[in-house]
C-alpha cells in the first residue's frame, strides 16, 4: 500500500512551496492538501475553538480552511479525509524555522500536531523569502528523500523532523540539534492618522549563536539541516538541581 499523505503549511494554500511539495510527494502515494486559506505564519500551535471552521475544496483533493495550520491537521485527520494519514508534511515554508524561532512557527506546529496524533511528521522550510523555483524544487527533493527514509525506518515515538534548507543550493544534509538565537528584537512605535500610538514588532536582523552541530550553523555553512524534535518540553538536565531546592525539602518524596 502506498503511503497516504496529508500536506499543509502556514503560508496559505496559494504558496508555491506547498505546490512544490505536492508535486514530489505524489510520487510516494496519494496526497491530500488541507491548508489555511491565507497566510497564517507565526501563529504557533494555535487551535481555533471560538468559531466554526469552513473548508472549501478548491481543486480535487485540495481544501482551503479558514483556520490555523494546527486546525488544518485536525480537520484533515478527523473530518475531511477518509483515513488517518501515514505521513504529515508541512511546508515548504517561506523562510527558515531555526533555533528558538520554531516555537512561533505555524509550519513546525502542524508537524507537531501530526506527531501528537502518532503520525510521522516533517516540517520543511527554505531560508529564502522570494520563492526561487529551483531552490523550492531542490528543497522538495530533499524533503521527499527524508519522507521516504522516515516511512521506511520509522521515527521514535513523539518525534518529528524539522528540515531547513539553505539560501543557495545545499552542499549536503546534516543531522543537527536546535540552535539558539540572540534576541535583538525591537518594537517600533508609530503614530496613526488619529494621533494614537501603534506598534510594529520585530524588523531587526536575526542573529544566531554559533553552536557547533546546530541547525543555524548547518545553514550558515551551506548545508540543509534535519533536527529531530520531540513533544516532551521537560528539561531533564534541570531535575537534579530542582530536586535539591531547600536541601531537598521543598518537593515531596516521589519514587
Ligand atoms: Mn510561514
Amino acid at each position: 500500500m502506498p503511503p497516504f499523505i496529508l500536506l499543509t503549511n502556514d503560508d496559505g494554500i496559494q504558496s508555491p512551496g506547498l505546490r512544490a511539495l505536492f508535486e514530489v510527494l505524489g510520487t510516494l502515494g496519494p496526497v491530500r492538501v488541507v491548508a489555511p486559506d491565507r497566510e497564517r505564519s507565526a501563529v504557533g500551535h494555535a487551535l481555533t475553538l471560538h468559531k466554526p471552521l469552513r473548508a472549501n475544496q478548491v481543486e480535487e483533493g485540495w481544501y482551503a480552511v479558514d483556520g490555523t495550520p494546527t486546525d488544518c491537521v485536525n480537520l484533515g485527520v478527523h473530518g475531511l479525509l477518509k483515513q488517518v494519514p501515514d505521513l504529515v508534511v508541512s511546508g515548504i515554508n517561506r523562510g527558515a524555522n531555526l533555533a528558538d524561532d520554531i516555537t512561533y512557527s505555524g509550519t513546525v506546529a502542524a508537524a507537531m500536531e501530526g506527531a501528537l496524533m502518532g503520525v510521522p511528521s516533517i516540517a520543511v522550510s527554505l531560508n529564502r523569502l522570494d520563492d526561487p523555483p529551483e531552490l523550492l524544487q531542490e528543497t522538495a527533493r530533499i524533503a521527499l528523500e527524508l519522507a521516504r527514509q522516515a516511512l521506511q525506518e520509522g521515527l521514535p515515538p513523539d518525534t518529528f523532523l524539522n528540515l531547513n534548507t539553505p539560501a543557495s543550493s545545499a552542499r549536503g544534509v546534516r543531522l543537527t540539534v536546535q540552535g539558539r538565537r540572540h534576541y535583538s528584537d525591537q518594537v517600533f512605535p508609530k503614530i496613526d492618522p488619529r494621533g494614537r500610538t501603534y506598534y510594529w514588532l520585530g524588523g531587526s536582523e536575526r542573529a544566531f549563536e554559533s553552536l557547533p552541530g546546530s541547525d543555524s550553523q548547518a545553514l550558515e555553512e551551506g548545508y540543509a539541516s534535519v533536527t529531530p524534535l520531540h513533544l516532551d518540553l521537560t528539561n531533564h538536565r534541570s531535575l537534579p538541581l530542582l530536586r535539591s531546592w531547600q536541601q531537598g525539602q521543598f518537593f515531596s518524596e516521589t519514587d
